[in-house]
């Protein structure tokens, strides 16, 4: 498969070359020169294909003959060795569960595709060395710690801001070892993303180490988000009714997989993009006016996003005509204190405990739902509770059980450098 940059059509590559580049050279997303129908047969049967068969149907033609299909089979079922089950929470509201993963979000899905294609082209090449240099917020870091966890070829470095991750997120980044480092930046999330941007313009780095990014820009972190939404239609085919997803966005990679497997096929009516107090694109679709604005801290954090990367690729997926976004995908807002109402009511109602994302993307669902009532409608949960377990605990005044495999991890102790400035990160790359 061809990928173009979508800030140049002109500027073309192959699956392999945009892995390992992440962005285009001119900083342009890349976005597939083709999205092939499924064929009927495929809907047809279903039924009777495992979730390995159903992703390695989706995901071929993307990938073409640039990972032999055994290879690409065998990357796949590394990545998908956990459920995706759909849960009802109220009639005609399901709740498609995405953290069954080893680290209890749904980037596990991503971060492992990744790590497998990456590994397969170091392999096979003489590539040398990767570095896969990432900021996070929270949960990217600790998916992409254990998708690229002992991958031959390739050293990890994770910056992320210290005191504002979960401390189960901290020691999901620190506790790895191995091929995983972990930077502990004196400062705020944006500071860990200047200098990761910074560190790739750097021409002293990039000509003694090869470096690459291993967010939702990425293609192999994009594209098999779009699974997701194919295992919840498996569960959901049999009702006679249309169907809607709601979304809780913040780089807007999810939401633009499931678009992506609409384009496909899937037959889904409409998307809702769910947002906490950071819009832009709520009011891009109120007003047909797009202005970034810097993030706002929420207790949805994940989704604290001021300008959405993958946004342009939503745009790209509708030719860039707003009538037809606007036909397919609704956008609404929800401050922390809905969230938290949110929380509230559905677990005294129904004994559900949603994690504030989760949240975001119901309250998304139920506004949409109040005008569209024929609708079943799916929000995707996106991270376990447990992993935001002090606001959860706080607003629903409940204890939650924590998992073993994270009672696990609480035991060990955190390995992590820390760091005040880009002069510090650049010392420890060229070292
Ligand atoms: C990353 C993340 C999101 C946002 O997903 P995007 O693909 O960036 O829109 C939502 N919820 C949780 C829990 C996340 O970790």
């Amino acid at each position: 498969m061809k990928y173009f940059s979508l800030n140049d059509k002109s500027h073309i590559s192959n699956y392999e070359n945009a892995v390992i580049r992440g962005l285009a050279p001119d900083k342009g997303l890349y976005f597939p020169q083709e999205i092939r129908k499924l064929p009927a047969t495929f809907f047809n049967e279903l039924q009777h294909l495992s979730s390995e068969e159903i992703a390695f149907e989706a995901i071929k033609s993307f990938v073409g003959n640039e990972i032999p299909e055994n290879e690409l089979k065998g990357i796949i079922s590394q990545t998908l060795d956990f459920d995706f089950p759909v849960a009802e929470v109220e009639e005609n509201v399901g709740t498609l569960e995405l953290f069954h993963g080893p680290t209890l979000a749904f980037k596990d899905v991503g971060a492992k595709f990744m790590a497998g294609s990456l590994g397969y082209f170091i392999k096979k090449g003489d590539l040398g060395k990767i570095t896969v240099l990432v900021a996070t917020s929270g949960d990217t870091g600790g998916a992409v710690a254990n998708g690229f966890l002992d991958v031959e070829g390739i050293d990890v470095v994770i910056l992320y801001p210290k005191g504002k991750v979960s401390e189960i997120q901290e020691k999901q980044l620190t506790t790895l070892g191995r091929n995983i480092k972990a930077l502990e930046v004196n400062g705020a999330f944006d500071d860990c993303q200047d200098m990761v941007k910074k560190a790739f313009l750097d021409e002293e780095i990039t000509s003694k180490s090869k470096l690459t990014s291993a967010n939702s820009i990425n293609v192999a972190r994009w594209l098999p988000q779009m699974f997701y939404y194919f295992f919840a239609y498996k569960q959901l085919q049999k009702r006679d009714q249309k169907l809607v997803f709601s979304v809780p966005s913040g780089n807007f990679g999810n939401i633009c997989a499931g678009m992506l497997a609409k384009k496909m096929g899937l037959p889904i009516d409409h998307f809702i993009a769910a947002n906490n107090a950071n819009n832009s694109v709520t009011e891009y679709l109120d007003s047909e006016i797009y202005k970034s604005k810097p993030s706002i801290p929420t207790i949805s954090n994940a989704m604290d996003v001021g300008n959405p990367s993958n946004f342009v690729r939503v745009q790209q997926l509708f030719e860039n005509s707003f009538p037809h976004l606007k036909e397919s995908l609704s956008s609404y807002s929800f401050t922390d204190e809905e969230t938290r109402e949110a929380m509230q009511r559905v677990f005294e109602k129904t004994g559900y405990v949603m994690d504030p994302h989760g949240a975001v993307g119901y309250l998304g669902l139920k506004r949409f739902q109040k005008e569209n009532p024929d609708y079943y409608g799916v929000f995707l949960e996106t991270a376990h509770p447990v992993k935001f377990l002090n606001t959860v605990e706080s607003t629903i005044d409940q204890k939650i059980q924590i998992p073993g495999s994270i009672q696990q991890i609480m035991g060990k102790s955190k390995v992590s450098k820390e760091i005040s400035s880009y002069e510090d990160l650049k010392n420890y790359l060229l070292n």
